[in-house]
């Protein structure tokens, strides 16, 4: 039995989708950043943070996607 992954979230932007708004790295700094107008993670694998949540429920474009990595599970942006 393995041990439970400390960072299971993944988190992903869609660069098409991704507006260039910069309001994830408002949101959540130092969790996403603005490379030539897109936002990326900084980091693919994060621990269960609210920052990083709430960056991806308010991203306009809904390109923030955040997902259980153990489950595969959608964890955000939920259906609305
Ligand atoms: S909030 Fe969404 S649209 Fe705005 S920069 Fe971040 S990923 Fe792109």
């Amino acid at each position: 039995m393995t041990a439970p992954s400390k960072e299971p979230w993944c988190v992903k932007v869609d660069t098409s989708l991704c507006m260039g708004s910069g309001m994830c790295e408002g949101i959540a700094p130092g969790y996403f950043q603005l490379v030539d107008n897109r936002a990326q993670p900084t980091r693919p694998r994060v621990g269960q943070n609210d920052l990083v949540l709430e960056a991806s429920e308010s991203c306009p474009a809904e390109a923030i996607l955040v997902r259980d990595e153990r489950t595969g599970t959608v964890i955000a942006p939920r259906e609305h």
